[in-house]
């Protein structure tokens, strides 16, 4: 039988909207949030610029909708982890692209003919890129991570005065712990930091990411370059959240069922009811970034109620325990992250950072965005 592509558009419509009906699993992204957020870090970092880190697909809340969002808040750099995020990007927006992973001699061209800027991160990258357009160098101040050496920087310098190497368009580092406002790391990098002044005069500077700007003043140069904190993620850690939630996760419950005493739930056996318990199957699971190492202590809410997590997550569902909660049936939604149980506190769960599980939220949530037009 023939199919005419309108056909075709057609039945991929009718099963869209199938989906959205019987969508088992909510992403839903604020974009309105995600907004004031952007303008709650220009106002914290002011006079300095205000880029944003949008790598990891921005941080698994979806490239294009967060860039058009920032983009319309009056957002100018963008900082993304690797060429292919780059080109991604390119597509997406004319503002100005730097890509950390720097540049390989196999992906120069790429970079210059995109126009993006690699962060130069040691001399034989300063070599390849050999002034094909803007670029950005990264200095090692103890993070050891990626970055120019002090010794390299010596022959560098040396470079720059000789006028034979390029002028970075920009100069950064980044801080170790920067979320641990008494480490003395932070100070030493600072000064370091600092220290590079004299050589690389006109040149603006980036030290800070989401929790350096809560550092005050000091450690804003003429740039800070926020990721986590723009999406919800708490900068300041152990203090309350300045940032407003972005994301909220709900999924749905499939069944609802009774244990008696002896009784075990799920795989391996591992809950074993002490009493006749309500029982709850929810749509969601690991496969969904919903993070197995955090069975012990997750817990979803349920109208408005705590459910702990009982026994082990598997990969598409888990088992909560409703007992007490008055109504629960099957097609109720759970809320997994949202005004109750934060990005930070379900990560925390799971004995990981709220990085991680953004960045894990499957390809298989069905993303809503909310709150401005796109
Ligand atoms: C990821 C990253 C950032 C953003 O960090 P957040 O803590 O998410 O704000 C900034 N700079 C560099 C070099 C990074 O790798």
């Amino acid at each position: 039988m023939a199919v005419s592509p309108d056909s075709l558009t057609m039945i991929a419509i009718m099963m869209e909207t199938a989906l959205t009906k019987n969508s088992l699993c909510e992403l839903s992204i604020n974009l309105e949030a995600l907004a004031a957020n952007y303008h709650f870090l220009v106002e914290q970092s002011a006079p300095s610029e205000c880029a944003a880190v949008v790598k990891a697909n921005a941080y698994g809340l979806g490239l294009r909708a967060v860039t058009r969002t920032l983009e319309k808040a009056g957002c100018k750099t963008f900082f993304v982890a690797t060429l292919d995020e780059g080109l991604a990007l390119r597509n997406i927006t004319k503002k100005t692209i730097y890509v950390f992973a720097g540049v390989t001699e196999e992906n120069n061209l790429a970079l210059a003919e995109a126009s993006l800027r690699p962060v130069l991160n040691s001399i034989q990258q300063v070599e390849l890129w050999n002034s094909r357009g803007p670029a950005a160098l990264h200095f090692d101040t103890g993070m050891n991570r990626l970055g120019i050496s002090k010794k390299d920087f010596l022959k560098l310098s040396a470079g720059i005065a000789n006028g034979n190497v390029i002028k970075p368009t920009l100069i950064l580092s980044h801080l170790a712990c920067a979320d641990e406002p008494d480490n003395d790391l932070n100070f030493r990098q600072l000064k370091k930091f600092q220290a590079l002044r004299p050589t690389l005069q006109s040149s603006p500077r980036s030290l800070s990411a989401s929790s350096g700007i809560f550092l005050g003043p000091k450690y804003h140069f003429e740039m800070v370059r926020p990721g986590y904190a723009l999406y919800g993620g708490n900068p300041t850690k152990n203090r309350p959240n300045p940032m407003r939630a972005v994301i909220n996760l709900k999924a749905r419950i499939l069944q609802c069922r009774e244990v008696t005493r002896g009784e075990t739930v799920g795989y391996g056996a591992t809950f074993r009811s002490d009493k006749r318990r309500q029982i709850a199957t929810i749509a969601i699971g690991y496969a969904d970034g919903y993070l197995r190492a955090s069975a012990q202590t997750a817990y979803v809410s349920i109208k408005g109620v705590l459910a702990p997590v009982a026994g082990r997550i598997s990969m598409d569902l888990i088992s909560v325990d409703i007992t007490g909660i008055e109504g629960v049936k099957p097609g109720d939604w759970a809320e997994i992250i949202g005004s109750t149980i934060s990005v930070d506190d379900l990560a925390k769960c799971a004995g990981t950072i709220g990085y991680e599980l953004l960045t894990t939220l499957g390809p298989r949530h069905k993303r809503i965005y909310i709150g401005a037009n796109i």
